[in-house]
């Protein structure tokens, strides 16, 4: 899924646990499904 607005993602890594939000959807239909990847390289969770 795209990034929707007012998500919010955070770094799995322990040491690392960087937060992000996102402040604006991608436009429909032109994002792919990955997951945003933290400046440490590990892959971003969706925070529920
Ligand atoms: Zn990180």
């Amino acid at each position: 899924m795209a990034l929707q607005k007012g998500e919010r993602y955070r770094c799995p890594e322990s040491d690392c646990g960087c937060e992000i939000e996102v402040t604006k959807s991608a436009a429909p239909g032109k994002g792919g499904d990955q997951a945003p990847r933290c400046c440490c390289g590990k892959e971003m969770k969706k925070v529920s």
